[in-house]
């Protein structure tokens, strides 16, 4: 059984991460996705929330199930059984950091080894942090991220 877990803040979810999550479904018997607690970025939505906006998001694939981690993601894929670590690649400036966080996950476990998928094409754009931005102007994310999304995005809009 091939077990892999993609990790990320997912602040909130978008079809880029979306993509990545379809993708990897189809190559691992089960994908955990992730979300983790405290990361160093501001976050909009609550930990509960980002789970919550996940898991309804996922739900038409059976073999992906939504976890919470507020420990080291290696220890996390360790709990979870997962061998491997799904990233997804946007661009250049990507690189870098997930480079980077490759070669400390190797050092703390040798045996884990991180997948990279390119993004396709249409979402090299999209990021997290630019559909928040885009929704707090007023404009309409619809496109870019799951219903569910949209939906509690509107939500703190007029909130
Ligand atoms: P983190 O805070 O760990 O970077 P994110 O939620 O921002 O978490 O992203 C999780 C992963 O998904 C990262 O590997 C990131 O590069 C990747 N990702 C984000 N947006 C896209 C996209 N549009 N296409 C492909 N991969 C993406």
């Amino acid at each position: 059984m091939r077990t892999a877990l993609y990790p990320g803040s997912f602040d909130p979810v978008t079809n880029g991460h979306m993509d990545i999550i379809a993708r990897a479904s189809r190559l691992f018997d089960t994908l955990f996705v992730g979300v983790y607690a405290n990361p160093k970025k501001d976050v909009l939505f609550s930990l509960e929330d980002r789970v919550r906006m996940l898991t309804s998001a996922v739900k038409q694939w059976p073999n992906v199930q939504v976890r919470s981690f507020a420990n080291l993601t290696v220890e996390c894929a360790h709990e979870l059984g997962a061998q491997v670590l799904v990233r997804g690649l946007r661009a250049v400036t990507d690189f870098e950091y997930e480079f980077q966080l490759a070669a400390m996950y190797q050092q703390l476990r040798p045996d884990l080894e991180v997948v990279c998928l390119m993004t396709s094409v249409k979402y090299s754009f999209l990021s997290a942090s630019l559909v928040k931005e885009v929704a707090k102007l007023g404009g309409n994310v619809d496109a870019f991220v799951p219903e569910v999304v949209a939906a509690r995005l509107r939500e703190v809009q007029t909130a």
